[in-house]
């Protein structure tokens, strides 16, 4: 049986993380990834994801901003095949990258599923491997239709596999994902209907995000379709037609379910490992990513906290600091995480929304701060998009325990306030900042 000091399964944004960490502090460490290097993130996640956004907002400038300015771009062509060949190009190099920083810390690479024989070993097609320390890091993967014809559904895989443009759509959830794709595939002139079972999407976000998206989807075109479920689906001569729960039924090229995520656990004998599970089969951990199981741990979407690329990273890393440079207290902070939704416009927030904010401190504790304009790059257009900015500050002090916005460019503003307000800032920092005009930005230390 071959040793290590650490294994790693799973070759996606935590492991990689993770195992290069390790490795660069002069651990043997072996890794172990059964599909493409990067995980979900690079090859069915963020990567491509951005990718298609950025297209659909070139598209979409093209089509609607630029007349504005005086000048004549029309769209005199859009070849989706070759914007996907582009794509996975791109996702080919970043494979490499991605092996080059592993062969640099001397991490060794395993092409293969493994699965736990026992608590420290480790099989893969039949050769077993053992190490004091074990990284479980398999991520998730997109959930199951349960209705009639839900197999006929694609999901955001299924979405990434295509090689060309359907001409609609039907996307069905209302999440992140669901609400990225269902904005994206419009501005990608695929006439798209959004549906989902309550009445309004990203319901774990400020209101004020969700309630503003729907009225700019709706006039981007989207057909939107609140409190619709999805009962059944049938094949048909071109098509499928899905048949909701109110006798509704809608027609299209393609159905997208984007309905959540599930943890990547099966076939990986965790009984074996004695790693226990928590309720909804997400692997259990405590703050330092322990496991149930001394030496095995486990970081990112299989742990089901926050399924972010950069707290998957930011917990493997940490570990490895934990396990291999002597850093015996470092653990990941999970709370105040920032996060973009890249929808058309963008959605930037973090920390409380308005309502889990008043449920948690009561309201007579909770000031809010709103501001809404049109940003100066519409100024000289005929359509007039709004952006639209909230602060939530606690007590006296104006402690910002809250910041959100929807509209052009708050994608990129976010980053930085996210460092102000995990360092503790006030209202009264941010009115302290002297603004940058013009920008979009500045709204955010100039609200009354
Ligand atoms: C459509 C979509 C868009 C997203 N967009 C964003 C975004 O914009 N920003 C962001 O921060 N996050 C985004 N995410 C989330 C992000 O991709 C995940 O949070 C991140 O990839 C999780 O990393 P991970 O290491 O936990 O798992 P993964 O990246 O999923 O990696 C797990 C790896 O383990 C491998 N594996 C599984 N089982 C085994 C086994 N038994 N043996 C060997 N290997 C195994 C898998 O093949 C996979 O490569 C998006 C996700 C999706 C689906």
């Amino acid at each position: 049986m071959k040793e290590y000091d650490y294994i790693v399964i799973g070759g996606g944004s935590g492991g990689i993380a993770s195992a290069n960490r390790a490795g660069l502090h002069g651990a043997k460490v072996l890794l172990i990834e059964g599909q493409a290097l990067g995980g979900t993130c690079v090859n069915v996640g963020c990567v491509p994801k951005k990718v298609m956004w950025q297209a659909s907002e070139m598209l979409e400038l093209i089509r609607r901003d630029t007349a504005g300015y005086g000048i004549t771009a029309p769209v005199t062509g859009f070849d989706f095949s070759e914007l996907v060949r582009r794509r996975e190009d791109y996702i080919t190099f970043l494979h490499g990258a991605y092996q080059r920083g592993l062969d640099s810390n001397r991490v060794t690479v395993l092409q293969g599923f493994a699965h736990f024989t026992a608590p420290h070993v480790v099989e893969v097609a039949g050769e077993q491997f053992t190490a004091p320390h074990i990284l479980i890091a398999t991520g998730g993967k997109p959930s199951l239709m349960s209705i009639p014809g839900g197999e006929m559904a694609i999901d955001s895989d299924g979405f990434f596999a295509l090689k060309e443009k359907p001409a609609s759509i039907i996307v069905l959830g209302a999440g992140y994902i669901a609400a990225e794709l269902a904005g994206m595939c419009q501005q990608l002139e695929i006439a798209t209907s959004w549906a989902y079972r309550r009445d309004h999407p990203l319901r774990t976000f400020d209101k004020m995000l969700s309630e503003n998206l729907v009225e700019l989807y709706k006039e981007n075109g989207v057909a939107m379709y609140p409190e619709y479920v999805a009962e059944k689906i049938q094949r048909e001569a071109a098509g499928f037609c899905v048949t909701f729960a109110n006798g509704e039924q809608l027609r299209a090229d393609l159905v997208l379910f984007a309905g959540g995520r599930r943890p990547r656990t099966e076939n990986l004998g965790l009984e074996a490992a004695g790693v226990g599970l928590d309720e909804k089969g997400f692997v259990k951990v405590d703050q330092f990513q322990n496991t149930t199981a001394a030496g095995i741990y486990a970081v990112g979407d299989v742990i089901g906290k926050v399924d972010l690329t950069p707290v998957a990273i930011a917990a493997g890393r940490r570990l490895s600091e934990r396990l291999f440079n002597g850093k015996q207290d470092l653990y990941l902070d999970y709370d105040l995480i920032p996060t973009v939704i890249f929808t058309h416009p963008p959605i930037a927030t973090i920390g409380l929304s308005e309502e889990a904010a008043v449920e948690k401190y009561g309201s007579e504790r909770i000031k809010v701060y709103n501001s809404r304009f049109t940003p100066m790059y519409f100024a000289l257009n005929d359509y007039r998009q709004r952006c639209v900015m909230k602060l939530v500050c606690l007590d006296e002090e104006e402690k910002i325990i809250g910041l959100h916005g929807i509209g052009i460019g708050v994608d990129e503003m976010l980053q930085g306030f996210a460092v102000a307000i995990k360092m503790g800032a006030t209202k009264a920092d941010f009115d302290n900042t002297v603004a940058i005009h013009p920008t979009g930005a500045e709204e955010f230390v100039t609200m009354q």
